[in-house]
């Protein structure tokens, strides 16, 4: 009989896969003796079953029977017990935590009998009728799919009606006749009974919390966060204790550190005679740990002594929910806490400063989005502003644009190419998709540890929260504010690291990290003056990132075409040009010599053209390689079509029209527009590019390699020490590099013997078609490197157009799951990867000391890094800004 229930007492952290993360974390702090009630985990097994099957498998009925037995037996209650009734949560968890997409209920095992059992045994009447209620509520919500408004709405009129303004104010009476009203609600919108049976009220929650995986929000956010959708969660049943018994109990949420700065000491929101949600969901203002002290020190310590216990056990930042029922301390989760960009780097480095963790520990921890985040600019502390209020400041960053304050609005005006900021007065998981669409996020509620604030650091969008002063008006789509009217559209500026926000747009700088990047750690802490915090970061990111490059294995390249770009590139600290385009030297006033090339009548024209472009190429080659000195720099020959340099066919055919029409035709566009028609191509990214054109037009490759060669022996002549290689693109055959080799052998041999230098430049080939792939033992007979452009090696693989696919149907396969993430972003190991393994290996085969890289936009992805440096690539390529992410990702792929 498969076991799909195991015990807390059984398992341990290393079980996300099978418990789900709150499950295995709430094992493991059973196993280390901290306070947790007991309980037991549904593994994920039971979800993918239920999945593929639609329904429950059977054992796990019988075996849940005998979990709840051991339960019951443990505390000496009973499920539905008159006198003695055992109460439990059922909680969702899943491998990677979903903050609020999926659900829980609690208080299962109450009805009409048992509430009243539970009242004596609590000695609290008002305590059990709230429970019950709350109980109906959740279940309605959750279970019954019965929108939460209507229980919302019904709360609120029993408080008006009593003339209260908070859930506590209503006693047991008041809170008795909620929960027949509630049952009303129940019978009116579900047509049937609030159900009475409490295992029945049990099987329902649990199957109501494996459907709650794949709900549209919490599938948009596995989508968001490239968590996979077959995963499944896990179910946790676990014997409920009561934050809402009065004075002495309470709710809370606290972390090790502070998340958003990473410095260390306990941090938290604690919430009085409270149950669940009640904290995250900011219906009353909290209390900090500080004042928490004040009303409950006993369980404040015990809690104090559980979070070291934690930390020093996870050997990082966690956050923990607690509850304390009557003075008495409850446990009910922990995990390593989400933290924001800048506290990861600086509890990194603390903690290997406090001996806890190693240098390499240190590098895992950190991220490459991670460090792209720092390296947003940040507003300029000089300019003007207008301060509109100051809020909480949740995930940094410094958003700028329209406001606007549902997500509906939100996502719209995004779709609409507009930056906007959602302005809300808190957000809950349905605002997901707005939140996505937005650049920045503020809250008129709710604390640090609020869903806006929890997601929002999530996905590293800025943030602020809490900004009290907020008046929203939903209807009229305004706010009032610091004396001022915000209408729906106008531009706010919200700055996530200092909680401010502001009227209008308000200039950005750059970041102290991205200072740091470009002109070391000295320019950076002359930035950061006084300020310690920041200084702390940009030494934490330079210690992490120097850790970094001594780890790595892969070089970091660049891909840049212009001379200024590539110091750029050096200043980040890449260590050669893996693509150099060379497309942009055929533009601007150039286009006239290579229409001359297109259009000449014979050799002699077309090479006149050509010598007039060499001087030009020449210098543009003679500046990159003088930039690049000492370093290798790749230059591609020319890849796209050459029509794309002429024209638009419309266009000139309408011009000439015209022309002719007034008797006046001009007899060089009637040739142009003959050229252009003949170059006209259906499907030309698969057409006279690349290899095919250096082929086809005579002369043109054979310009730009004696154009390199110049230039590398002018740069010889002065001293240099240039180390240009020559790709060449879209090769599909062995044969086409042959040809183009045994031209540039021979230039290299003129130029050489004209000036005196040998040449020796490297001949290699950008490996783009699945054919080159496939051929690369017989490739690599001739080409003296390989570099993978991975941009045309997916969309030849895929057969993906990729100027069109993003917009087209990407959207829907992402939806449907065909997709997790666009194979133009990330690697997709199994078929393009594939097929770099093969060519990596076979290269090998035949040339031992193939010297083997990737210039596509992939070698700038984290993840993609991982696998070009698991397959043995000598180095990746990325645009310069991407240089220190590939820097820090390459260090984490090594360790
Ligand atoms: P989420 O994953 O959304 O945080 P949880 O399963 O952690 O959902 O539960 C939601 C809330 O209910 C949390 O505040 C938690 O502390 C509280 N809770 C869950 N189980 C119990 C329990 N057995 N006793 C008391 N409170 C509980
Ligand atoms: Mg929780
Ligand atoms: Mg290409």
């Amino acid at each position: 009989m498969a076991s799909y229930v195991q015990d807390f007492s059984e398992g341990g952290k290393d079980q996300k896969d099978l418990l789900g993360g709150k499950g295995a974390n709430l094992a493991e702090m059973t196993r280390l003796g901290l306070p947790v009630p007991p309980g037991f985990t549904i593994t994920t097994d039971a979800c993918r079953a239920y999945m593929r099957t639609g329904h429950l498998p059977p054992e796990l009925r019988v075996q849940v029977t005998m979990a709840v037995r051991r339960l019951e037996d443990a505390l000496g209650r009973g499920l539905g017990d008159f006198h003695e009734p055992l109460l439990v949560s059922v909680r969702s968890g899943a491998k990677f935590s979903m903050p609020g997409m999926m659900e829980t209920v609690l208080n299962v095992g109450l009805n009409d009998a048992s509430v009243i059992g539970l009242a004596e045994l609590a000695g609290d009447e008002r305590f059990a009728w709230d429970s019950y209620r709350r109980l109906i509520q959740m279940f309605g919500r959750t279970v019954l799919d019965i929108d939460g408004d209507r229980f919302a709405d019904t709360l609120d009129e029993a408080k008006a009606a009593k003339g209260v303004a908070q859930d506590v104010d209503l006693d047991a009476a008041d809170l008795r006749r909620l929960v027949e009203a509630y049952k009303e609600i129940v019978r009116a919108e579900s047509g049937r009974e609030f159900p009475q049976h409490p295992r029945e009220q049990l099987d329902l929650a649990i199957v109501a919390v494996l459907r709650s995986w794949n709900t549209d929000r919490a599938r948009l956010y596995r989508r968001r966060e490239r968590i996979p959708d077959d995963l499944g969660t896990a179910v946790n049943v676990v014997s409920m204790v009561f934050g809402n018994l009065g004075p002495t109990s309470g709710t809370g949420v606290a972390f090790t550190r502070d998340p958003a700065t990473g410095h260390s000491g306990d941090y938290g929101d604690y919430l009085a005679n409270a149950q669940g949600e009640d904290v995250v969901a900011g219906i009353r203002n909290t209390l900090s740990l500080a004042e928490m002290e004040q009303v409950s020190p006993q369980a404040y310590g015990e809690l104090r002594q559980a979070m070291r216990r934690l930390e020093t056990h996870y050997r990082d930042l966690c956050d923990v929910e607690f509850t304390v029922e009557r003075g008495k301390l409850w446990m009910l989760q922990t995990r390593v806490g989400k933290r924001t960009a800048p506290a990861a780097f600086r509890i990194a480095t603390q903690l290997v400063d406090e001996h806890l963790i190693t240098m390499d520990e240190a590098l895992a921890r950190v991220s490459g989005a991670q460090l792209s985040q720092l390296m947003f600019p940040r507003f300029d502390a000089g300019a003007e502003r207008t301060l509109l209020t100051r809020g909480m400041a949740a995930s940094p960053g410094a958003a700028v644009g329209a406001a606007v304050f549902d997500s509906a609005t939100a996502e719209a005006r995004a779709a609409g190419g507009e930056d906007v900021v959602l302005v809300r007065r808190e957000t809950n998981p349905d605002d997901l998709g707005g939140m996505i669409a937005s650049v920045g996020v503020l809250t008129a509620r709710g604390g640090k540890t609020s869903h806006a604030a929890v997601v929002a650091r999530g996905m590293g969008l800025t943030c602020v929260v809490g900004a009290d002063e907020l008046d929203i008006d939903l209807g009229a789509r305004s706010m009032k504010v610091g004396g001022h009217e915000v209408a729906e559209g106008d531009v706010i500026a919200i700055d996530g690291s200092t909680g401010e926000v502001y009227l209008g747009a308000v200039p950005v700088v750059a970041s102290p990290v991205s200072t740091y990047l470009a002109e070391g750690l000295d320019a950076a802490l002359a930035q950061a003056g006084p300020d310690q915090e920041t200084a702390e970061l940009v030494r934490s990111v330079h210690r992490v990132l120097t850790h970094a490059d001594e780890t790595r294995r892969l070089r970091v390249h660049a891909n840049a075409d212009t001379a200024e770009d590539a110091r750029r590139a050096r200043s980040l600290g890449a260590q050669g040009i893996g693509l150099c385009r060379t497309e942009h030297m055929f533009l601007g006033e150039r286009r006239v010599l290579v229409e001359r090339v297109v259009l000449a009548d014979d050799d002699a024209e077309r090479q006149a053209a050509l010598d007039a472009l060499l001087p030009l190429q020449r210098e543009d080659f003679a500046a990159l390689l003088t930039e690049m000195d000492g370093l290798p720099t790749t230059i591609r020959l020319i890849d796209p079509p050459l029509h794309e340099f002429l024209p638009d066919l419309t266009e000139l055919a309408v011009k000439v029209a015209v022309a002719a029409e007034r008797g006046e035709p001009d007899p060089h566009d009637v040739k142009l527009l003959a050229a252009v028609r003949r170059m006209h191509e259906a499907n030309p990214m698969l057409g006279l590019r690349g290899v095919r054109l250096g082929l086809v037009v005579p002369g043109l490759f054979a310009l730009q390699i004696r154009a390199v060669c110049e230039a590398a022996a002018d740069r010889i002549a002065a001293g240099g020490h240039p180390h240009a290689e020559i790709m060449v693109p879209l090769v599909g055959s062995v044969m086409e590099l042959h040809l183009v080799r045994d031209d540039a052998l021979r230039i290299m041999a003129e130029v050489g013997a004209g000036r005196g230098v040998e040449l020796d430049l490297p001949v290699g080939v950008m490996i783009e078609l699945p054919r080159a792939a496939l051929t690369a033992d017989r490739i690599a007979e001739i080409a003296q490197f390989f570099s993978f452009g991975t941009n045309d090696l997916t969309q030849t693989t895929w057969g993906f157009s990729r100027d069109d696919v993003e917009g087209a149907f990407f959207p829907e396969y992402l939806a449907n799951g065909v997709l997790t993430v666009s194979p133009f972003e990330t690697i997709d190991t199994k078929g393009v990867g594939r097929l770099v393994r093969i060519a990596v290996e076979e290269g090998r085969a035949t040339r031992p000391d193939l010297s083997v890289g990737v210039c596509g936009e992939h070698g700038g992805d984290p993840e993609s890094i991982r696998f070009f440096d698991a397959v043995g690539l000598d180095y990746v390529s990325c645009s310069p800004f991407r240089v220190p992410v590939a820097r820090l990702e390459a260090g984490r792929a090594a360790i």
